[in-house]
């Protein structure tokens, strides 16, 4: 049993880290106040296989593995949680079914220039009636000729807005809940496809979030990913297995961030004579926090490494994602109130730790659903 990081690992910590303080730190202030993406990091990023660390080197990726998104992820959220989630849907979302059931041309057209941010992308699975439900989705693809023709609205698409292609899950057979569905990548340009509208959201506001429409919007039959009608909800299920799991770091590195922030405030602020970190109560909270991130570290990376053992991590992706968004909600409750009413103020920086830390329970399943599923996988 070894539970160190290996020397290559703490290499690319280091590497990832100096990017995100020199690259992505100084763009965070301007991407939060005007709620737009800096896009030219999906190519910058791309360049540097840090797009997407874990998919071969031969396709433009970074050669590594589930461990290695997550020590990524980790420290892009500690700078900026809403720009790391735009960067986890391409790495993830929308091109994981792509990458382990497409086809090569879907590969060569849609896969590899997602890996190397030449083309960003989305994925369309949530509507405004099917959230948490997501069998319910009424989003229909119809075959007609060498194309399925596309009607439906989609909601809450991280990327909606700046997408070159969403990866959309529709029904091809609606007589068959869950397993009638299938996913399609579905290019911008294509007529009947549009975003309705960006979303106006209270945290993780400089990654930019839209409604879609699709009215008769016809996709060419090639487009559907894997051989048949039906088992696109296996696909999904196979990357929301994945994407839990980088949860577990995007919680870490938030929880981290809020630390690190309460610790520095608790050291400047005087009241009563002396340091509010002189005081056991700060005392205590920081203590009790750092004791969380440290379990929420070592599980995350012990999920990640059954993942990439090839082992069925079903239940315990959900128990990362579970444990670690919830855990994440009293830190960012504790680093608040050790921040006192300047956290409260829009200038300190850990109100929008606090903002955006708060979505973790609700987006990829939220806390009730993970709970179903852990239920599910004891068999109880
Ligand atoms: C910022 C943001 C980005 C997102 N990005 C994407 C994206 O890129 N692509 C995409 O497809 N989706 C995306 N989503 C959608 C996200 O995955 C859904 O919001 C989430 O799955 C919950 O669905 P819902 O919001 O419809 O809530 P609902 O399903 O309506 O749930 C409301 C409440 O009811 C509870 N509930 C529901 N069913 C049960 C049950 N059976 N038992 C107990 N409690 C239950 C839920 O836990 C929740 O507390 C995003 C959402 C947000 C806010």
């Amino acid at each position: 049993m070894d539970f160190e990081l290996t020397e290559e690992n703490r290499i690319f910590q280091e590497a990832i880290r100096d990017f995100a303080q020199k690259e992505i730190a100084p763009l965070v202030d301007e991407a939060e106040e005007n709620n737009v993406f800096p896009q030219q990091l999906f190519k910058k990023m791309g360049e540097q296989g840090f797009l997407c660390p874990r998919y071969p080197i031969e396709l433009g990726g970074g050669g590594g593995d589930k461990i290695t998104e997550c020590i990524m992820m980790e420290e892009l959220n500690g700078v900026n949680a809403g720009i790391a989630a735009s960067l986890m849907a391409q790495g993830g979302l929308c091109t994981q079914p792509i990458y382990r059931f497409g086809s090569e041309e879907q590969k060569q057209r849609f896969l590899i220039p997602a890996i190397k941010g030449e083309k960003i992308g989305a994925f369309g699975l949530t509507e405004p009636d099917a959230g948490s439900d997501a069998a319910s989705i009424k989003t229909r693809a119809v075959r007609g000729g060498d194309d399925y023709v596309i009607n439906g609205t989609k909601i809450f698409i991280t990327n909606g807005p700046i997408c070159d292609f969403v990866l959309l899950a529709a029904y091809t057979d609606p007589t068959k809940r869950g397993e009638g569905i299938n996913l399609f990548v579905v290019e911008k340009g294509t007529p009947g496809f549009g975003v309705s509208r960006k979303l106006d959201k209270v945290g993780n506001r400089s990654i930019e979030t839209g409604e879609l429409v699709f009215e008769d919007c016809r996709v060419p039959a090639k487009n559907m990913i894997g051989e048949k009608e039906g088992g696109g909800f296996d696909m999904i299920t196979d990357t929301l297995t994945s994407g839990r799991i980088t949860y577990g770091s995007r919680c870490t590195g938030t929880a981290q961030a809020a630390y690190d922030l309460s610790v520095q405030y608790a050291k400047e602020r005087v009241q009563f004579g002396k340091p509010i970190i002189k005081f056991q109560a700060t005392r205590f909270k920081l203590a009790e926090m750092a004791t969380n991130i440290d379990v929420m570290r070592s599980y995350t990376y012990r999920v990640a490494w059954m993942y990439d053992q090839g082992k069925n991590v079903r239940k315990e992706s959900s128990m990362v994602k579970l444990f670690t968004a919830e855990t994440l909600q009293k830190i960012l409750s504790d680093s608040m109130q050790i921040h006192g009413g300047y956290g409260y103020m829009m200038e300190y920086p850990i109100q929008r730790y606090w903002r955006d830390g708060r979505l973790f329970t609700i987006t990829e399943g939220t806390s009730e659903i993970q709970r179903l599923v852990i239920c599910r996988e004891l068999g109880l």
